[in-house]
């Protein structure tokens, strides 16, 4: 570990402690050379088995690609996108996951992405929860609507879903083909 100050090779340890999550170890260095001090932390690496069984680092920017393609056209902004990537890596950690499959790392995006915004949520959702059927795909905007309906939220036009439905599952048989 090089001292970020004076690019020195060697720091000494202050202290060590596990953070409030147990999900990594924070260190207190000082250089002996500049006698400045500053911190690191040690996290455990978080590996994405992807569907061909290959792995690679988890990387927010790849996890929420397909988010930001499902937000196009929506009032979602680039902060909105890396806070999003941000709550996702922090959920995997917290759940202790060393290697992660790719479909879990989609699911995991589910929750907060329908806070954010619930068409962006549905577009995604199509894809990644793989509904079996149109049926499934329309019980879940039916849930979404009662939901609405018991918050008292105005809701989106039954017309505008469908159409947005309708666009991606367009989008799906394009992908797939
Ligand atoms: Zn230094």
């Amino acid at each position: 570990m090089h001292c970020p100050y004076c690019r020195n090779t060697d720091t000494r340890v202050l202290d060590s402690r596990v953070t409030d999550d147990g999900g990594a170890i924070r260190r207190r260095r000082s250089c002996p050379e500049c006698e400045k001090r500053f911190s690191t932390v040690e996290q455990m690496q978080l590996v994405v088995v992807k569907r061909s069984g290959t792995t690679e680092p988890f990387a927010r920017d790849k996890a929420i690609a397909g988010v930001r393609k499902a937000c196009k056209g929506r009032p979602v902004s680039e902060d909105d996108l890396s806070r999003l990537g941000q709550q996702v890596e922090d959920v995997l950690r917290v759940e202790g996951w060393a290697e992660v499959p790719a479909n879990e790392v989609g699911l995991t995006i589910l929750g907060p992405l329908r806070e954010l915004d619930e068409v962006a949520y549905l577009r995604f959702a199509s894809v990644y929860k793989a509904f079996e059927s149109a049926e499934a795909f329309e019980e879940e905007i039916a849930i979404l609507r009662a939901e609405r309906a018991a918050a008292a939220i105005p809701p989106v036009e039954p017309e505008r879903l469908v159409e947005l439905v309708e666009t991606t599952s367009s989008t799906n048989n394009s992908r797939s083909g």
